[in-house]
């Protein structure tokens, strides 16, 4: 079979079967995959610089005689050679080296060498550099593109990464490049390559080329791949969307009897934010395909509330709701919630959860199927075999950045012909530019007003050297009638480790506070151990909760008011920003005190002091987004929707709205072209169109 750009890697030279792993875990498997294997870096070797010309921090090819050439004594032994051009003098320095070396360097040899430059104790100078001896007079021809550097795995070394991807580059010229799914008359509009040509240029850049751009990732051959791919991305979520809403929903009519009531009942009223958020929701429920819609709102702006009005409005018009939420706990506590509201409305509901005994699931499962039950409320038990709705219409998860895609659909699967309206909450504010990019696939509504009478909590950063001064101010609190998290982290997701370090903590604070009152909340403990322990923690039972990170979400409790999170240099600063929500719940003043460790980065201090400067979760994404990338701000939402090996949404944050509107005319005017872009960069982009 002849080879073409679609076959293994293995037609290559010097690529044979041993190989294959090891490229595979690059991820590269065909010879196309080796044109998109990238340089992370390149060198310009293409020129030399005159010695007097050259600046700190450059990295460049130098010619010229040796002057002298020493060993010298200092703090470390080094060899170190003045190399002189007509232009001027700089000292190249060797640390190790043999005697062979020594002999080499000698005064009047012309060398060639490579390296970065830097400040040394006598002027510039270059330690270690890449160097050769002129033979008979004469060094070899220089490089004549930029030297591109390729990310590598053991076993698989520049060299053979570069004439690997020379062969396929060399392929690629003789099959006339790859094809192009851009029009032509787009790519001039932008000034921006082919790809074909792109991918050349990124390879072997001649050696006029812009280093700078091509080190920033600004160059247009870069540019040209990275919007192709956020194309990619966006133009699969769309797909996602398209195939979605082709199955149709039922439409409901706005709530005249339930939400109404509800909101009669209430000892507050709406905030604007969620009046406004609910009447989107509401009107997309009428519609009848499917409401794709995704909640954005700070922890405590009441999102749950809005959910509930959805719900009800769905319920009035005969539908059966489910709200599926991460952890049992606050699945139980939603249950609590919901049916206080919903029971005196005459509305049944129903907790379906892990612990859910076989007797109850009993008697619950067969009044989901006849549709007595109304509104199910669970973790993603809800989805499991087994249960089967009489016509569930609506589908709500809280917390949804927590759940994969996958349960996503699974629950609505369980709607009649798959045909239910979604709704998801999350407390993690996403910036701007990443909502774009990640939930192209959704319609994103903001509450972004919190209800009256919250008082922002006050956050102070210290040293864990000061644990002594903070259990006394505990202790203090505790007098005052406050009751406290005491929350442990830990780096590992072991459940053994945190529960070793909250329960050292806890035993800690019951030896210098034996007269309070203190629980351990841990992953480890049973769902049914968990709710007792919290429930215990509401009624006051308890002053002081120590806590591995399993309290994060949603917990409720108001007159719980300082939060002391030890080592939270460990944490994201989203999830801080969740954990800190926890206080600040009643109208008392609140406190969070973020003890760190010892060995606080630069970085660390940094983020600590965001979290101590805003109480506000889009600015504090940002800056986690800045610190960390997406794919941590995102947590587990489709992970393979954000792993750019191009694009990178910080840097090409200008073209993600262009981004949007080519990804619309490329649906209307070349509507063949969308499937190939997808395939091209999406290697899982079946997880959207099989769905
Ligand atoms: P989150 O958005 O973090 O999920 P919740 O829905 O849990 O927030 O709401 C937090 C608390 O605020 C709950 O006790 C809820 O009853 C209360 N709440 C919701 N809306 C309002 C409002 N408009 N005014 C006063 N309190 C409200
Ligand atoms: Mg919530």
């Amino acid at each position: 079979m002849a080879t073409t750009l679609q076959s293994a890697i293995s037609v290559l030279k010097g690529a044979g079967p041993k190989f294959a792993e090891k490229f595979a875990s690059l991820d590269i498997h065909t010879v196309s995959d080796l044109l998109f294997h990238l340089p992370y870096k390149y060198q310009d070797r293409t020129r030399i610089a005159a010695i007097g010309s050259l600046r700190m921090g450059m990295a460049v090819v130098i010619e010229g005689q040796v002057r002298a050439c020493q060993v010298l004594f200092g703090r470390r032994r080094s060899l170190v050679c003045r190399i002189q051009d007509d232009s001027g003098v700089i000292s190249i320095r060797l640390f190790h080296f043999t005697k062979a070396q020594q002999n080499q360097l000698k005064a009047g040899t012309l060398v060639r060498c490579y390296g970065e430059v830097r400040m040394g104790p006598t002027g510039l100078e270059m330690i270690h550099p890449e160097y050769s001896i002129a033979h008979s007079g004469e060094l070899a021809p220089l490089e004549q593109s930029l030297t591109p550097l390729y990310p590598t795995t053991e076993g698989i070394n520049q060299t053979r990464m570069r004439s690997l991807i020379e062969q396929a580059l060399t392929l690629l010229r003789q099959q006339q490049g790859l094809p192009e799914w851009l029009p032509a008359a787009w790519l001039n509009e932008l000034n921006l390559p082919s790809l074909t040509e792109a991918i050349l240029t990124l390879h072997q850049p001649n050696r006029d080329s812009d280093i700078m751009a091509l080190l920033e990732g600004s160059h247009p051959a870069q540019q040209r791949l990275a919007i192709e791919e956020l194309l990619a991305h966006h133009l699969s979520m769309l797909a996602y969307r398209q195939q979605q809403q082709s199955c149709g929903a039922q439409p409901t009519v706005k709530s005249t009897r339930l939400a109404p009531a509800l909101l009669a009942n209430l000892p507050f009223q709406l905030t604007q934010a969620q009046h406004r958020v609910f009447e989107e929701i509401s009107q997309d429920l009428q519609r009848p395909i499917p409401m794709l819609r995704l909640v954005q709102g700070d922890v405590g702006s009441g999102k749950t509330l809005v959910a509930m009005l959805a719900a009800l409005q769905a319920i009035e018009s005969g539908l059966q709701v489910a709200l599926m939420a991460p952890t049992e706990l606050l699945a139980q506590q939603h249950f609590t919630n919901v049916s206080t509201w919903a029971e005196p409305l005459g509305v049944k509901c129903a907790a379906l959860l892990g612990k859910t005994s076989k007797k109850e699931r009993d008697v619950i499962l067969p009044q989901l199927q006849n549709g007595q039950i109304e509104f199910l409320i669970g973790t993603h038990a809800l989805f499991q075999d087994g249960v089967n709705y009489h016509n569930l219409g609506l589908v709500i998860i809280d917390e949804q950045h927590r759940f994969g895609v996958q349960q996503r659909l699974a629950l609505k699967e369980k709607a009649a012909n798959g045909a239910a309206h979604q709704l998801a909450m999350t407390a993690t504010p996403i910036p701007r530019t990443l909502a774009m990019t990640a939930f192209a696939d959704l319609d994103v509504s903001i509450i972004d007003e919190l209800p009256p009478g919250r008082t922002p909590v006050t956050t102070t950063v210290l040293s864990q050297s000061r644990k002594d001064a903070v259990i006394r101010r505990v202790d203090a609190a505790c007098q005052d009638g406050r009751q406290i998290y005491w929350v442990c982290t830990l780096i590992e997701e072991s459940d053994e480790l945190q529960l070793a370090a909250a329960q050292s903590s806890a035993n800690e604070l019951a030896e210098a506070l034996p007269h309070r009152r203190i629980g351990l909340l841990h992953g480890k403990l049973k769902a049914a151990e968990k709710n007792q322990l919290m429930e215990a923690f509401k009624r006051h039972e308890l002053d002081i909760l120590v806590a591995t990170t399993v309290i994060e979400v949603g917990v409720d409790v108001p007159n719980a008011s300082v939060m002391i999170i030890e080592n939270p240099e460990r944490l994201g600063l989203a999830q801080l920003h969740q954990l800190r929500g926890r206080v600040g719940r009643g109208t008392v003043e609140s406190f969070c005190l973020l003890m760190f460790g010892d060995e606080l980065s630069e970085q660390g201090k940094q983020r600590l002091e965001v979290m101590r400067s805003t109480n506000d979760g889009f600015v504090i994404a940002e800056e986690d987004l800045k610190l960390r990338g997406p794919g941590e701000v995102l947590g587990t939402r489709q992970t393979g929707a954000i792993a750019f090996r191009v694009a990178n949404l910080e840097r090409d944050e200008a073209l993600i709205p262009y981004v949007g509107q080519l990804a619309q005319r490329l649906m209307q005017e070349y509507p063949q072209h969308v499937q190939p872009i997808i395939n091209r960069w999406l290697i899982h982009a079946d997880k959207y169109s099989q769905v």
